[in-house]
Protein backbone atom coordinates (compact mmCIF):
# COMPACT_ATOMS: atom_id res chain seq x y z
CA UNK A 1 0.00 0.00 0.00
CA UNK A 2 0.86 3.33 -1.21
CA UNK A 3 2.04 5.72 2.18
CA UNK A 4 3.15 8.96 2.85
CA UNK A 5 4.38 10.51 6.26
CA UNK A 6 2.81 13.27 7.23
CA UNK A 7 4.16 15.50 10.24
CA UNK A 8 2.22 18.85 11.01
CA UNK A 9 3.64 21.81 12.74
CA UNK A 10 2.94 23.70 16.01
CA UNK A 11 0.23 26.39 14.19
CA UNK A 12 -0.82 23.47 12.10
CA UNK A 13 -2.26 22.03 15.59
CA UNK A 14 -2.93 25.06 17.13
CA UNK A 15 -6.69 25.40 17.41
CA UNK A 16 -10.05 23.49 17.12
CA UNK A 17 -9.58 25.65 13.14
CA UNK A 18 -6.55 24.32 12.72
CA UNK A 19 -7.49 20.77 13.51
CA UNK A 20 -10.06 20.98 10.59
CA UNK A 21 -8.02 21.64 8.26
CA UNK A 22 -5.08 19.37 8.76
CA UNK A 23 -8.40 16.39 9.04
CA UNK A 24 -9.42 17.55 5.53
CA UNK A 25 -5.49 17.19 4.35
CA UNK A 26 -5.65 13.98 6.05
CA UNK A 27 -8.70 12.58 4.44
CA UNK A 28 -7.81 13.67 1.01
CA UNK A 29 -5.46 11.13 0.25
CA UNK A 30 -5.43 7.76 1.57
CA UNK A 31 -2.17 7.40 1.31
CA UNK A 32 -1.42 9.60 4.27
CA UNK A 33 -1.15 7.21 7.26
CA UNK A 34 1.38 8.16 9.46
CA UNK A 35 0.68 11.37 11.62
CA UNK A 36 2.88 13.20 13.58
CA UNK A 37 1.71 16.20 15.40
CA UNK A 38 3.71 18.81 17.26
CA UNK A 39 2.12 20.03 20.23
CA UNK A 40 -0.08 23.23 19.81
CA UNK A 41 1.81 26.53 18.41
CA UNK A 42 1.22 30.29 19.07
CA UNK A 43 -2.60 30.82 17.36
CA UNK A 44 -1.80 34.74 17.05
CA UNK A 45 2.07 36.48 17.14
CA UNK A 46 1.65 37.31 20.77
CA UNK A 47 0.51 33.92 21.71
CA UNK A 48 2.15 31.20 23.59
CA UNK A 49 3.36 27.57 22.41
CA UNK A 50 1.92 24.93 24.98
CA UNK A 51 5.62 23.84 24.99
CA UNK A 52 6.87 26.76 26.21
CA UNK A 53 4.14 26.71 29.05
CA UNK A 54 4.89 23.32 30.43
CA UNK A 55 8.50 24.39 30.57
CA UNK A 56 7.52 27.08 32.89
CA UNK A 57 4.65 25.50 34.13
CA UNK A 58 7.48 22.42 35.39
CA UNK A 59 9.57 25.21 36.60
CA UNK A 60 7.39 26.26 38.84
CA UNK A 61 6.77 22.86 40.49
CA UNK A 62 10.48 22.44 40.84
CA UNK A 63 10.64 25.54 42.75
CA UNK A 64 7.23 24.77 45.28
CA UNK A 65 9.60 22.20 46.48
CA UNK A 66 12.71 24.43 48.17
CA UNK A 67 11.63 27.57 47.42
CA UNK A 68 10.86 29.80 50.49
CA UNK A 69 7.84 31.28 48.54
CA UNK A 70 6.24 27.98 48.01
CA UNK A 71 2.94 28.75 48.07
CA UNK A 72 3.29 31.18 45.60
CA UNK A 73 4.90 28.74 43.42
CA UNK A 74 2.08 26.23 43.70
CA UNK A 75 -0.25 28.54 43.05
CA UNK A 76 1.93 29.79 39.23
CA UNK A 77 1.97 26.42 38.84
CA UNK A 78 -1.82 24.89 39.15
CA UNK A 79 -2.79 28.21 37.30
CA UNK A 80 -0.51 27.36 34.33
CA UNK A 81 -1.64 23.57 34.22
CA UNK A 82 -5.24 24.83 34.27
CA UNK A 83 -4.40 27.02 31.27
CA UNK A 84 -2.73 24.23 29.73
CA UNK A 85 -5.74 21.91 30.35
CA UNK A 86 -8.27 24.96 28.81
CA UNK A 87 -6.31 24.81 25.60
CA UNK A 88 -6.26 21.12 24.86
CA UNK A 89 -10.35 21.44 26.12
CA UNK A 90 -10.85 24.11 23.50
CA UNK A 91 -9.44 22.31 20.85
CA UNK A 92 -11.56 18.77 21.92
CA UNK A 93 -15.23 21.28 22.55
CA UNK A 94 -14.57 22.45 18.92
CA UNK A 95 -14.09 19.15 17.15
CA UNK A 96 -17.11 18.28 18.78
CA UNK A 97 -15.17 15.11 20.43
CA UNK A 98 -16.34 13.74 24.11
CA UNK A 99 -13.13 12.26 25.09
CA UNK A 100 -12.00 13.90 28.37
CA UNK A 101 -8.45 14.27 29.30
CA UNK A 102 -8.69 14.28 33.10
CA UNK A 103 -7.02 11.21 34.32
CA UNK A 104 -4.55 12.66 32.03
CA UNK A 105 -3.63 15.41 33.84
CA UNK A 106 -3.51 14.05 37.19
CA UNK A 107 -1.09 11.94 35.96
CA UNK A 108 0.66 14.74 34.50
CA UNK A 109 0.36 16.81 37.55
CA UNK A 110 1.44 14.29 39.86
CA UNK A 111 4.42 13.68 37.91
CA UNK A 112 5.63 17.14 37.88
CA UNK A 113 4.95 17.77 41.52
CA UNK A 114 7.43 14.07 41.54
CA UNK A 115 9.96 16.20 39.54
CA UNK A 116 10.01 13.61 37.03
CA UNK A 117 12.19 15.88 34.61
CA UNK A 118 11.71 18.66 32.70
CA UNK A 119 11.84 16.57 29.07
CA UNK A 120 8.97 14.44 30.33
CA UNK A 121 7.31 18.06 30.78
CA UNK A 122 7.95 19.48 27.49
CA UNK A 123 7.05 15.78 25.89
CA UNK A 124 3.50 16.20 27.04
CA UNK A 125 2.43 18.75 24.80
CA UNK A 126 2.72 16.41 21.80
CA UNK A 127 1.85 13.04 23.34
CA UNK A 128 -1.65 14.84 24.19
CA UNK A 129 -1.76 16.70 20.98
CA UNK A 130 -1.62 13.01 19.72
CA UNK A 131 -4.05 11.87 21.92
CA UNK A 132 -6.70 14.40 20.75
CA UNK A 133 -5.62 13.92 16.80
CA UNK A 134 -5.73 9.98 16.81
CA UNK A 135 -9.46 10.20 17.92
CA UNK A 136 -10.43 13.21 15.84
CA UNK A 137 -8.91 11.02 12.92
CA UNK A 138 -9.84 7.78 13.84
CA UNK A 139 -6.31 6.47 13.97
CA UNK A 140 -4.74 4.15 16.47
CA UNK A 141 -2.71 5.97 18.69
CA UNK A 142 1.27 5.23 19.71
CA UNK A 143 3.12 6.94 22.56
CA UNK A 144 6.30 7.79 21.30
CA UNK A 145 8.23 6.94 23.95
CA UNK A 146 7.09 3.27 22.90
CA UNK A 147 8.57 3.44 19.61
CA UNK A 148 11.97 6.04 19.51
CA UNK A 149 14.59 5.41 21.73
CA UNK A 150 17.56 7.00 22.92
CA UNK A 151 20.94 5.42 24.80
CA UNK A 152 22.30 6.11 28.06
CA UNK A 153 23.71 8.82 27.24
CA UNK A 154 20.95 10.91 25.42
CA UNK A 155 21.95 10.18 22.08
CA UNK A 156 19.22 9.01 19.66
CA UNK A 157 19.19 5.39 18.98
CA UNK A 158 18.51 5.22 15.34
CA UNK A 159 19.01 1.55 14.95
CA UNK A 160 16.77 0.14 18.14
CA UNK A 161 14.62 2.53 17.44
CA UNK A 162 14.12 1.91 13.32
CA UNK A 163 13.59 -2.16 14.17
CA UNK A 164 11.16 -1.66 16.83
CA UNK A 165 9.45 1.15 14.93
CA UNK A 166 9.07 -0.63 11.74
CA UNK A 167 7.99 -4.04 13.10
CA UNK A 168 5.61 -1.89 15.16
CA UNK A 169 3.70 0.00 12.02
CA UNK A 170 3.74 -3.11 9.90
CA UNK A 171 0.69 -4.13 11.96
CA UNK A 172 -0.87 -0.64 12.27
CA UNK A 173 -2.50 0.21 8.72
CA UNK A 174 -3.35 4.34 10.11
CA UNK A 175 -1.60 5.94 13.15
CA UNK A 176 -0.68 8.83 14.76
CA UNK A 177 2.42 9.52 16.75
CA UNK A 178 3.38 12.25 18.45
CA UNK A 179 6.81 13.87 17.77
CA UNK A 180 9.62 15.86 19.81
CA UNK A 181 10.12 12.81 22.23
CA UNK A 182 11.25 8.98 22.75
CA UNK A 183 12.54 7.20 25.76
CA UNK A 184 15.39 5.86 27.31
CA UNK A 185 16.30 2.50 28.35
CA UNK A 186 15.32 3.24 31.79
CA UNK A 187 12.44 4.13 30.55
CA UNK A 188 12.20 8.15 31.44
CA UNK A 189 11.49 10.51 28.27
CA UNK A 190 13.75 12.42 26.55
CA UNK A 191 13.01 14.92 23.70
CA UNK A 192 15.10 16.29 20.77
CA UNK A 193 16.17 19.61 20.74
CA UNK A 194 13.22 22.59 20.26
CA UNK A 195 11.68 21.79 16.97
CA UNK A 196 12.54 18.24 17.17
CA UNK A 197 9.07 17.46 15.84
CA UNK A 198 10.60 17.04 12.39
CA UNK A 199 13.16 14.60 13.37
CA UNK A 200 10.24 12.29 14.66
CA UNK A 201 8.49 12.56 11.37
CA UNK A 202 12.14 12.02 9.22
CA UNK A 203 12.91 8.66 11.65
CA UNK A 204 9.10 7.76 11.03
CA UNK A 205 8.99 7.99 7.41
CA UNK A 206 12.68 6.01 7.13
CA UNK A 207 10.84 3.32 9.22
CA UNK A 208 8.08 2.73 6.74
CA UNK A 209 9.70 3.33 3.66
CA UNK A 210 7.73 6.23 2.84
CA UNK A 211 7.74 7.37 -0.68
CA UNK A 212 7.15 10.75 0.83
CA UNK A 213 7.91 12.66 4.25
CA UNK A 214 5.37 15.52 4.09
CA UNK A 215 6.28 18.25 6.76
CA UNK A 216 3.12 21.08 6.82
CA UNK A 217 3.64 24.09 8.34
CA UNK A 218 2.20 27.96 7.69
CA UNK A 219 4.54 28.51 4.73
CA UNK A 220 4.76 27.21 1.35
CA UNK A 221 8.00 25.67 1.61
CA UNK A 222 11.52 27.69 0.94
CA UNK A 223 11.76 31.21 -0.21
CA UNK A 224 14.69 32.42 -2.48
CA UNK A 225 16.11 34.54 0.05
CA UNK A 226 14.61 35.80 3.11
CA UNK A 227 11.28 38.18 2.84
CA UNK A 228 12.40 40.48 5.55
CA UNK A 229 15.29 41.32 3.20
CA UNK A 230 13.09 41.21 -0.52
CA UNK A 231 9.65 41.36 -0.49
CA UNK A 232 7.47 38.54 -1.50
CA UNK A 233 11.09 36.75 -2.81
CA UNK A 234 9.73 33.79 -5.34
CA UNK A 235 9.47 30.00 -3.73
CA UNK A 236 12.11 27.09 -4.32
CA UNK A 237 10.27 24.77 -5.70
CA UNK A 238 13.25 21.99 -5.87
CA UNK A 239 16.41 21.59 -3.94
CA UNK A 240 18.93 19.60 -3.15
CA UNK A 241 19.46 18.19 0.73
CA UNK A 242 22.84 19.36 -0.28
CA UNK A 243 21.78 23.17 -1.07
CA UNK A 244 19.53 22.78 1.83
CA UNK A 245 22.33 22.28 3.79
CA UNK A 246 24.43 25.12 2.56
CA UNK A 247 21.35 27.51 2.88
CA UNK A 248 20.57 26.15 6.80
CA UNK A 249 23.57 27.19 7.75
CA UNK A 250 23.83 30.43 7.08
CA UNK A 251 20.45 30.58 8.88
CA UNK A 252 17.48 29.68 6.50
CA UNK A 253 15.01 27.51 8.92
CA UNK A 254 12.08 25.94 7.90
CA UNK A 255 12.96 22.20 8.73
CA UNK A 256 15.20 21.34 11.94
CA UNK A 257 18.67 20.33 10.67
CA UNK A 258 18.37 16.68 12.15
CA UNK A 259 15.36 15.70 10.22
CA UNK A 260 17.27 15.62 7.35
CA UNK A 261 20.09 12.81 7.79
CA UNK A 262 16.59 9.65 8.23
CA UNK A 263 15.11 10.06 5.31
CA UNK A 264 18.47 11.18 3.08
CA UNK A 265 20.06 7.79 3.80
CA UNK A 266 16.67 6.16 2.00
CA UNK A 267 16.75 8.93 -0.83
CA UNK A 268 12.82 9.29 0.22
CA UNK A 269 12.18 13.02 -0.34
CA UNK A 270 10.73 15.60 1.61
CA UNK A 271 7.75 17.86 0.41
CA UNK A 272 7.46 21.28 2.97
CA UNK A 273 3.80 22.31 2.25
CA UNK A 274 1.48 24.61 3.83
CA UNK A 275 -1.20 23.83 6.03
CA UNK A 276 -3.27 27.56 5.52
CA UNK A 277 -2.84 26.76 1.61
CA UNK A 278 -2.62 22.73 0.55
CA UNK A 279 -2.64 23.80 -2.94
CA UNK A 280 0.86 25.32 -2.94
CA UNK A 281 2.95 22.49 -4.41
CA UNK A 282 5.80 23.37 -1.77
CA UNK A 283 9.04 22.82 -1.89
CA UNK A 284 9.97 19.04 -2.93
CA UNK A 285 13.86 18.58 -1.00
CA UNK A 286 15.73 15.56 -3.18
CA UNK A 287 19.19 13.49 -3.02
CA UNK A 288 19.33 14.37 -6.45
CA UNK A 289 17.46 15.50 -9.62
CA UNK A 290 18.10 16.06 -13.34
CA UNK A 291 14.95 18.69 -13.58
CA UNK A 292 16.75 22.44 -14.59
CA UNK A 293 16.86 24.50 -11.47
CA UNK A 294 14.36 28.04 -12.66
CA UNK A 295 17.00 30.21 -12.01
CA UNK A 296 20.93 29.39 -11.80
CA UNK A 297 21.10 30.25 -8.12
CA UNK A 298 18.67 28.19 -5.77
CA UNK A 299 18.77 30.58 -2.81
CA UNK A 300 20.52 33.38 -1.13
CA UNK A 301 21.16 33.10 2.41
CA UNK A 302 23.38 34.95 5.04
CA UNK A 303 24.76 36.35 8.56
CA UNK A 304 26.07 39.19 9.56
CA UNK A 305 28.61 40.11 12.49
CA UNK A 306 31.23 37.96 11.60
CA UNK A 307 35.10 39.10 12.37
CA UNK A 308 38.22 38.70 10.48
CA UNK A 309 41.25 37.83 11.48
CA UNK A 310 44.36 38.14 8.65
CA UNK A 311 47.68 36.47 9.55
CA UNK A 312 50.64 38.12 7.00
CA UNK A 313 54.27 36.29 6.80
CA UNK A 314 56.31 36.50 4.07
CA UNK A 315 56.94 33.11 2.50
CA UNK A 316 54.45 31.45 5.00
CA UNK A 317 53.83 28.79 2.38
CA UNK A 318 57.33 27.62 3.01
CA UNK A 319 56.90 26.85 6.43
CA UNK A 320 55.69 23.84 7.13
CA UNK A 321 52.85 23.79 9.59
CA UNK A 322 52.38 27.05 9.87
CA UNK A 323 48.26 27.04 9.11
CA UNK A 324 48.20 24.20 12.22
CA UNK A 325 50.04 26.47 14.17
CA UNK A 326 47.50 29.58 13.62
CA UNK A 327 44.66 27.08 13.40
CA UNK A 328 45.28 24.98 17.01
CA UNK A 329 45.27 29.16 19.17
CA UNK A 330 42.07 29.30 17.81
CA UNK A 331 41.25 25.22 19.17
CA UNK A 332 42.81 26.15 22.07
CA UNK A 333 40.30 29.50 23.02
CA UNK A 334 37.56 27.60 21.76
CA UNK A 335 36.84 29.26 18.82
CA UNK A 336 34.95 27.72 15.89
CA UNK A 337 35.85 29.02 12.41
CA UNK A 338 33.65 29.86 9.48
CA UNK A 339 35.29 30.21 6.78
CA UNK A 340 39.32 30.62 5.80
CA UNK A 341 40.12 32.02 2.38
CA UNK A 342 43.77 32.30 2.25
CA UNK A 343 46.12 34.15 -0.31
CA UNK A 344 50.09 33.45 -0.77
CA UNK A 345 51.16 35.24 2.26
CA UNK A 346 48.46 35.69 4.14
CA UNK A 347 45.51 33.71 5.38
CA UNK A 348 42.30 34.91 6.80
CA UNK A 349 39.97 33.52 9.48
CA UNK A 350 36.31 34.16 9.39
CA UNK A 351 34.84 33.81 13.16
CA UNK A 352 31.83 34.91 15.30
CA UNK A 353 31.92 38.34 16.41
CA UNK A 354 30.72 37.80 19.38
CA UNK A 355 31.82 34.85 20.57
CA UNK A 356 35.47 35.86 19.62
CA UNK A 357 35.16 39.40 21.21
CA UNK A 358 35.98 38.06 24.72
CA UNK A 359 38.84 35.95 23.57
CA UNK A 360 40.43 38.55 21.18
CA UNK A 361 43.47 39.17 23.16
CA UNK A 362 44.20 35.60 23.96
CA UNK A 363 44.40 35.15 19.88
CA UNK A 364 45.66 37.57 18.87
CA UNK A 365 49.02 36.91 21.72
CA UNK A 366 48.66 33.20 20.68
CA UNK A 367 49.55 33.69 17.42
CA UNK A 368 52.45 36.01 17.77
CA UNK A 369 53.79 33.08 19.97
CA UNK A 370 52.93 30.44 17.29
CA UNK A 371 54.23 31.86 14.60
CA UNK A 372 55.28 35.48 14.80
CA UNK A 373 53.36 37.20 11.80
CA UNK A 374 54.52 39.93 9.55
CA UNK A 375 51.33 41.67 10.29
CA UNK A 376 48.24 40.79 12.21
CA UNK A 377 45.21 42.35 11.02
CA UNK A 378 41.37 42.60 12.82
CA UNK A 379 37.98 43.55 11.17
CA UNK A 380 34.84 43.35 12.58
CA UNK A 381 31.22 44.28 11.60
CA UNK A 382 31.48 41.52 8.61
CA UNK A 383 28.70 39.78 6.98
CA UNK A 384 28.79 36.66 4.90
CA UNK A 385 26.24 35.63 2.35
CA UNK A 386 25.98 32.44 0.17
CA UNK A 387 24.73 32.15 -3.22
CA UNK A 388 23.79 28.41 -3.18
CA UNK A 389 22.69 26.68 -6.43
CA UNK A 390 23.31 23.15 -8.30
CA UNK A 391 22.96 24.96 -11.30
CA UNK A 392 26.13 26.99 -10.96
CA UNK A 393 28.32 24.42 -12.21
CA UNK A 394 26.62 24.05 -15.47
CA UNK A 395 26.77 28.22 -15.81
CA UNK A 396 29.64 30.11 -16.81
CA UNK A 397 29.90 33.43 -15.63
CA UNK A 398 28.03 33.27 -12.64
CA UNK A 399 30.76 34.29 -10.33
CA UNK A 400 31.38 37.36 -12.78
CA UNK A 401 27.82 38.45 -12.57
CA UNK A 402 27.91 38.03 -8.98
CA UNK A 403 30.49 40.59 -8.68
CA UNK A 404 29.65 43.20 -11.25
CA UNK A 405 25.81 43.22 -9.95
CA UNK A 406 27.68 44.32 -6.39
CA UNK A 407 29.71 46.59 -7.93
CA UNK A 408 26.91 48.34 -10.09
CA UNK A 409 25.32 48.69 -6.26
CA UNK A 410 28.40 50.18 -4.65
CA UNK A 411 29.04 47.32 -2.89
CA UNK A 412 32.94 46.44 -1.45
CA UNK A 413 33.10 42.65 -1.69
CA UNK A 414 36.42 42.10 1.38
CA UNK A 415 36.14 38.34 0.76
CA UNK A 416 35.34 35.47 -2.06
CA UNK A 417 35.39 31.89 -1.38
CA UNK A 418 33.78 29.56 -4.25
CA UNK A 419 33.77 26.03 -2.67
CA UNK A 420 35.28 22.95 -4.67
CA UNK A 421 31.65 21.56 -5.07
CA UNK A 422 30.78 25.10 -7.44
CA UNK A 423 27.83 24.40 -5.17
CA UNK A 424 28.34 27.45 -3.29
CA UNK A 425 30.10 31.00 -3.51
CA UNK A 426 30.39 33.15 -0.15
CA UNK A 427 30.67 36.71 -0.16
CA UNK A 428 31.95 38.84 2.69
CA UNK A 429 30.79 42.61 2.95
CA UNK A 430 30.28 45.10 5.33
CA UNK A 431 27.34 44.23 8.18
CA UNK A 432 25.90 47.58 6.26
CA UNK A 433 26.27 46.16 3.13
CA UNK A 434 24.41 43.22 3.91
CA UNK A 435 20.52 43.81 2.66
CA UNK A 436 21.98 45.92 -0.50
CA UNK A 437 24.28 42.80 -1.77
CA UNK A 438 21.40 40.13 -1.27
CA UNK A 439 19.21 42.74 -3.15
CA UNK A 440 21.33 42.75 -5.93
CA UNK A 441 22.42 39.55 -6.54
CA UNK A 442 18.50 38.56 -6.18
CA UNK A 443 17.77 40.79 -8.90
CA UNK A 444 20.42 39.84 -11.11
CA UNK A 445 19.73 36.05 -10.90
CA UNK A 446 15.76 36.36 -10.52
CA UNK A 447 14.55 39.48 -11.62
CA UNK A 448 16.65 39.67 -15.01
CA UNK A 449 15.62 35.36 -15.10
CA UNK A 450 18.86 34.71 -16.96
N1 LIG B 1 6.88 21.38 20.49
C1 LIG B 1 8.30 21.33 20.37
C2 LIG B 1 8.85 22.74 20.28
O1 LIG B 1 8.11 23.71 20.43
C3 LIG B 1 8.76 20.49 19.23
C4 LIG B 1 8.21 20.84 17.87
O2 LIG B 1 7.27 21.61 17.75
O3 LIG B 1 8.75 20.31 16.89
O4 LIG B 1 10.03 22.91 20.12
Amino acid sequence: MENKVVKFGGSSLASAAQFEKVGAIIRKDKSRRYVIPSAPGKRTPDDTKVTDMLYSCYGHAILAYDDEEKDEQMECFEELLMLIKARYQSIIDGLGLSISLDKEFSVIRQNFLAKIGRDYAASRGEYLNGKILAEYLGYTFIDAAEVIFFDDNGNFDAETTDRVLSERLAKVERAVIPGFYGSKADGSVKTFSRGGSDITGSIVAKAVHAEMYENWTDVSGFLITDPRVIDNPKPIDVITYRELRELSYMGATVLHEDAIFPVRKEGIPINIRNTNAPEDKGTLIVEATCQKPRFTITGIAGKKDFASITVEKAMMNAEVGFCRKVLEVFEENHVCIEHMPSGIDTMTIFVHGEEFEEKEQNVISGIHRAVSPDVLELESDLALIAVVGRGMRATRGTSGRIFSALAHANINVRMIDQGSSELNIIIGVSNHDFEGAIKAIYDIFVNTQI
